[in-house]
């Protein structure tokens, strides 16, 4: 089943949350919403929520120091600030107190999704320690033993799709052609005329088993004209 990616909106005038919620909602997000300071903060402290979009002037506590105090307690909530004004003191206290990113008002839908699916992919960072690796909340995969598991989801690696995974690790800033992986993973010669399909259809297997929803893939994405990459890590 497809993790919802769950989202918290903090912003007292009624249009602009009501405006928001919509389209979250209709983007398959899972929305909660506050439109007070305090009442924001506590449902922000659960930790529940894999955003935050949090507006500064609030009645009961400002969305400054919930930031602040959200750090406090978590210092890899993502948290993106909506600004009333563009006016730079806002924008740097916001980010001074550790917001991820801020949107100014008025701000298209467009831009602020923009924004928001950036802050994700920052967010749901590939980690590897020893002989795991980690892939955001839901994947965890053994390199070593072949084995991992994507939420409850048990799964089992061949030897080269964990080959594949561990050298798109170690180039995770830049997308990895075909080529490149027929050379550097099967031990191709660089120049031999091969199907490059093979790759393809290693790299489908693979979304199945680490991709909540392998037709639209978070992690092991496709860069036009360029390749593979395992995004997250920076
Ligand atoms: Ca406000």
């Amino acid at each position: 089943m497809q993790k919802k990616v769950r989202i918290l909106i903090v912003e007292d005038e009624v249009a602009i949350r009501e405006g928001l919620i919509d389209v979250f909602v209709y983007h398959g997000y899972d929305v909660d919403f506050s439109g007070d300071g305090i009442e924001g903060l506590k449902k922000a402290l659960t930790g529940t929520f894999d955003l935050i979009l949090l507006d500064v002037m609030l009645p009961g506590m400002n969305g400054f120091d919930i930031c602040n105090q959200v750090r406090e307690h978590d210092r890899d909530q993502a948290i993106i600030m909506l600004t009333a004004k563009s006016s730079d003191d806002d924008i740097i206290e916001g980010l001074t107190l550790g917001a991820d990113d801020y949107v100014s008002k008025p701000f298209s839908i467009a831009q602020l999704l923009l924004r928001v699916n950036a802050v994700l992919r920052r967010t749901r960072s590939v980690i590897q320690q020893g002989n795991t690796i980690s892939l955001g909340d839901d994947v965890v995969i053994d390199t070593q033993n072949l084995s991992g598991h994507c939420g409850k989801d048990p799964i089992s690696f061949t030897r080269r799709e964990i080959d594949i995974l561990i050298y798109l690790l170690a180039n995770s800033e830049r997308p990895v052609s075909r080529d490149e992986l027929l050379n550097k993973v099967w031990g191709y010669a660089a120049d031999a005329d091969l199907e490059t399909r093979t790759v393809d259809i290693h790299i489908a297997k693979l979304r199945r088993k680490i991709e909540v929803n392998h037709s639209e893939p978070q992690y092991l994405v496709t860069v036009r004209g360029a390749g593979y990459r395992l995004i997250g890590s920076i």
